[in-house]
């Protein structure tokens, strides 16, 4: 199977007659970050934008409901946190947000952070993770982000310049 990505984002497969579709799906999905890693080159030569159809977002979705559940495991268990629920959005100007309601506390990612590197996916999760003990941007809320990821303000560099890059 031969896959290309088009000047407008769009995915194109070539595939053998009589290939499964189960098969056309897999290999889709082994290359979700490829294909993100192609949009990102044409997006930087030509202006910041990616469209995704309802499959890649429903796709993109279910992958961020794996990847960061996971990642904030990991990390919940270095700093000795667990949020009480994840959730995962389709919002567009933040990558995460942590909401504590009546006690219970729910970090919520969008499924965009899946267009971001791995090492700035962990920075989200740690990020969030922290306002769980400090519900503020303040010296001791970065200081506990530091113990964790001592690169963070470089990381955190890199998730506002992907800001400029609109997917819809
Ligand atoms: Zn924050």
């Amino acid at each position: 199977m031969v896959m290309t990505v088009e000047n407008d984002g769009s995915v194109v497969i070539k595939v053998p007659k009589y290939t499964r579709k189960s098969a056309i799906d897999r290999f889709y999905s082994a290359n979700l970050g490829w294909i993100a890693q192609r949009r990102q080159t044409l997006s930087e030569n030509s202006e910041n934008i990616a469209v995704l159809s309802l499959r890649d977002i429903s796709k993109l979705k279910k992958q961020a409901r794996e990847v960061m559940a996971r990642k904030t495991a990991y990390y919940g268990q270095i700093m000795g946190l667990k949020p009480d629920k994840i959730k995962i959005t389709s919002a567009k100007k933040r990558w995460g947000s942590c909401i504590k309601s009546k006690g219970v506390y729910t970090i919520c990612y969008s499924f965009r952070t899946m267009f971001l590197p791995d090492r700035v996916q962990d920075y989200i999760v740690v990020h969030e993770l922290a306002h769980m003990v400090h519900f503020d941007h303040s010296k001791n809320f970065y200081s506990l982000v530091e113990q964790i990821l001592p690169d963070w303000a470089q990381l955190s560099c890199q998730a506002d310049n992907f800001k400029d890059w609109h997917i819809y």
